[in-house]
């Protein structure tokens, strides 16, 4: 049995409401705010007020109530289904209470919960499906909170899904036996490819996709999500991601993928470091296809989490087409890539109004060969350069660029570790750029910006990137 102290006060339930008035009274905010809670239900409202505020009146006016511009009197209250007293006066929201309670109406008086017979909740709606947040009148903004992060981890195609599925669930019962099987179903339908068509607005495959589970009752289909996990910053993960995570079997992650998004999965999900850090391969290539590959034939629902965007020197190319050729469903998830984050770091614009309306992302490892690739005549016509893994490279880059016209004095932003905690800012020219190379104290990921644009970034917390000072003084400077 519940302990006293968990019991609940006040029980939720979830009132009938179609084709049912449910009355307000008052004109003011307080009966504005509730109008707007109800609309999202299929409530008749009946707004009662002597004197409206103009936003409740155009609220009514477009369709949202029908307003009766009146005294209050006990009369308007008859046949309603809930009853709201929002009139901002006390003694004025205590008749009406009382009126309800002698029509046995049950009434709601805004923040008078001893006139109260219920509580109004905070609410997560994907109608049909409605979580709803009650704290007992204890704390409005406690409720708000918890709603914001149920609203985050629900798929906005959620009720869509709901939907599909109510239309099924009769079909379900006469093909499928009680029990383990008919569960299977539901699980495959809420987490599979019905569910995957509708997050993209995909009705008829979902339909198709429901039908086909329901039929051939196949085994359930493996799928991968080519995820991108984004710089490192947890928070910095998009919903999607999120979901995915909590819904995966298996996650495979890159050493670059910082723990915390990695521990975001589902509890009891298969986590399998795939490492590739620069110079300590775990896994190769070819493993890692060959991984996937197995893990979507075993029916898995995998998630392949990339650091920032998985098309974005992911090597994303070569997995998609080995989930291709060997006919397994996949998806790709964006994330924010390095480069922006770094951007953001340093307040940096991309693109210039009349500086600069190009960007270009590149490695710099293509430098090293005779032939000066494409990019670098972008650069010099003025596009801002994004150099990922460029550390090793950076003297390769800056004299490949200088020699082929760009200006030494060129701005350039470096940040290691974008968007994380320990994140290292530090500025200066194309020439400067070399002494990047020799710096054994950027341990973690550089991200390297080059162009006009970066002059307009802000330097407050940025070290100079002078290469003219020895590493060992510019460590010194740094950590003081
Ligand atoms: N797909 C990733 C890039 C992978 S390549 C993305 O879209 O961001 C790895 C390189 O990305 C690193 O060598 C570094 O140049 C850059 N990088 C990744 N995370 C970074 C971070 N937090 N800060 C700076 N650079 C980062």
């Amino acid at each position: 049995m519940t302990s006293t102290e968990s019991r609940l006060n006040a029980f939720p339930v979830f009132m009938k409401v179609e084709g049912c008035v449910v009355v307000i009274v008052g004109g003011g905010d307080e009966a504005l705010a509730k109008a707007r809670l109800l609309s999202q239900s299929s409530a008749e409202i009946r707004i009662v007020a002597e004197a409206p505020g103009a936003e409740l009146a155009s609220f009514a006016a477009s369709g949202g109530a029908t307003l009766v511009h009146a005294a209050y009197e006990p009369s308007l209250l008859a046949g309603a289904r809930l009853i709201f007293a929002a009139t901002g006066e006390e003694a004025l929201d205590r008749t009406v209470s009382e009126d309800a309670r002698k029509l046995g109406i049950p009434v709601n008086a805004v923040d008078r919960p001893e006139l109260c017979d219920f509580f109004t909740p905070a609410l997560v709606n994907r109608a049909p499906v409605c979580v709803a947040i009650g704290t007992e009148g204890a704390g409005p903004v406690l409720a708000q909170m918890i709603r914001e992060k149920i609203d985050q981890l629900l798929s906005p195609s959620l009720g869509r899904l709901a939907t599909l599925a109510s239309s099924l669930r009769e079909a379900a019962e006469r093909l499928l036996p009680k029990g383990s099987q008919r569960r299977g179903f539901w699980n495959d339908f809420f987490t599979g490819a019905p569910a995957r068509a509708l997050e993209i607005g995909h009705i008829e495959e979902a339909r198709e996709a429901a039908a086909e589970l329901l039929l051939r009752r196949t085994a359930a289909q493996g799928h991968v999500a080519l995820v991108g996990a984004g710089p490192g910053a947890e928070d910095l993960l998009t919903l999607r991601a999120q979901r995915l995570l909590m819904q995966a079997d298996v996650i495979l992650y890159d050493a670059l993928v910082p723990e915390a998004v990695v521990s975001m999965g589902r509890r009891d999900a298969e986590r399998v470091s795939v490492g590739k850090r620069k110079g300590c391969h775990s896994k190769s290539q070819d493993e890692i296809n060959a991984l996937l590959v197995s893990l979507g034939r075993a029916g898995r629902r995998v998630v392949r989490l990339k650091s920032g965007d998985p098309l974005v020197f992911g090597r994303a190319g070569e997995e998609m087409q080995a989930l291709r050729d060997a006919g397994i469903s996949y998806e790709v998830v964006p994330g924010v890539t390095a480069a922006f984050a770094a951007a953001a770091d340093f307040e940096l614009p991309l693109t210039l109004r009349g500086v600069t309306s190009s960007m270009v992302f590149t490695t710099g490892h293509d430098l090293k060969g005779g032939v000066l690739p494409d990019w670098a005549k972008l650069a010099i016509s003025g596009a801002t350069v994004a150099v990922y893994m460029g550390r090793s490279v950076a003297a390769d880059v800056a004299d490949r660029l200088i020699d082929a016209g760009l200006s030494p004095d060129t701005a350039v932003a470096v940040v290691e570790n974008a968007s994380l905690g320990n994140r290292r800012k530090l500025h200066g020219t194309l020439a400067d750029l070399p002494s990047l190379q020799e710096r054994a104290d950027l341990t973690g990921p550089v991200m390297t910006i080059i162009g006009d644009a970066v002059a307009g970034a802000d330097f407050t917390h940025s070290q100079p990137l002078a290469a003219r000072i020895g590493a060992s003084t510019q460590v010194a400077e740094v950590r003081a």
